[in-house]
């Protein structure tokens, strides 16, 4: 069983006086900047010279070019991008970070596939937030948390957990209702990832095959659309699994309904179990890592047309219509 810590289990003392520098103003940087400041400690932000950095200046912030930032810390978040992040990280932070410095990640990624190995000086740690930036405010404006991922990657203080604690604590995720439970940097990559190329993908898909195939069998393309996920009742039993659990929900569906799901869910279990498998494959050996960093190195060209495709989809389309209707668009 991993280990739960809540609000006493961290001492946000540690972190009280020393200069902590968010790199990356954006959704989770502006929303872990706010929310330290908002517990009485010393942020700063570092950003290239876009809109973000025009915004922290107006949320109040000293913002600095990148490398400034990093030589003023004690303590640095980098929270920009995965996959800017190797750049970003060797030309604008590794060289200007103080002895024993503190390195903060979100996610995983660049640890567990080796795109970044800080320097040995350093601790590293990683407070990975399962929740999106604009979450985490509205949830830390109300006083209520949220629950992170934590990891150490590199311990030379011998209080790079209590570091991690003190960082979960201080971006709001061990107020009530919220709790940081023990992981690793390779163990995020890993669900992060999976849930990516597992539900959530298989979840666009199958609907958008749906959608086709009732639209073939006579549904118009409006009430198809919009009983498949336009209604908001996709939301509804979202929360309701989040809330009352995977299976339990089910008690809020006709009987009707529920025999439906029990008869044929099982059936779409065991046909995507090998496509599951080799998700899970490509990530654990690498291989997803190593194409999408070399898809980047390209300029993207299988993402364009990736994304362009998705546009001349049939949903794509009657949606476009039917939104505007919906005043959604
Ligand atoms: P964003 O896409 O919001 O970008 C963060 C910031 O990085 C922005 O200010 C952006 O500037 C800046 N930036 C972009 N490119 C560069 C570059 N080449 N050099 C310097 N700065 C750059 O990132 P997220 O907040 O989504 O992600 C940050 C980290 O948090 C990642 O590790 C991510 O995995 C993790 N995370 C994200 C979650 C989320 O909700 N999005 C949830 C949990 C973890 P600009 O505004 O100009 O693009």
């Amino acid at each position: 069983m991993a280990r739960i810590y809540f609000e006493g289990d961290a001492d946000l003392s540690i972190l009280k006086g020393k200069v902590l520098a968010v790199i990356g103003y954006g959704n989770q940087g502006r929303a872990q900047a706010k929310a330290m400041r908002g517990m009485g400690l010393k942020v700063i932000v570092g950003n290239i010279k876009d809109e973000s950095w025009f915004r922290a200046k107006k949320d109040g912030f000293k913002v600095y070019e990148i490398r400034d930032a990093v030589k003023r810390a004690d303590c640095v978040l980098l929270l920009v991008p995965d996959e800017v992040a190797p750049e970003v990280y060797y030309e604008e932070v590794e060289p200007f970070l103080k002895d024993g410095a503190l390195l903060d990640f979100a996610s995983g990624y660049n640890l567990t596939y080796h795109f970044i190995e800080p320097r040995a000086d350093l601790d590293v740690v990683m407070v990975a937030p399962r929740m999106i930036g604009a979450g985490i405010e509205e949830l830390v404006g109300k006083g209520v948390g949220y629950p992170s991922l934590i990891g150490v990657a590199q311990d030379r203080s011998g209080s790079a957990l209590k570091y991690a604690l003190a960082i979960a604590k201080g971006i709001g995720s061990l107020l009530p209702g919220g709790f940081a439970v023990e992981s690793s940097f390779e163990e995020e990559t890993l669900v992060d990832l999976f849930s990516e190329h597992g539900w959530a993908g298989a979840l666009l898909f199958i609907l958008k095959e749906s959608y086709d195939l009732l639209v073939e069998a006579g549904v118009s393309p409006e009430v198809a659309i919009l009983e498949l996920y336009a209604s908001g009742e996709l939301i509804e039993v979202a929360k309701a699994i989040c809330g009352k659990g995977l299976f339990r929900q089910l008690k809020l569906h006709s009987r009707t309904s529920q025999y439906g799901q029990l008869t044929w869910g099982p059936r779409y279990g065991e046909a995507v179990r090998p496509i599951l498998r080799e998700a899970l494959k490509g990530i654990k050996d690498g291989s997803f890592a190593t194409e999408w960093a070399l898809e980047l190195k390209a300029g993207l060209p299988k993402f364009k047309r990736l994304l362009e495709f998705t546009e001349g989809f049939e949903i794509s389309k009657s949606e476009d219509s039917l939104y505007r209707t919906m005043g959604r668009r």
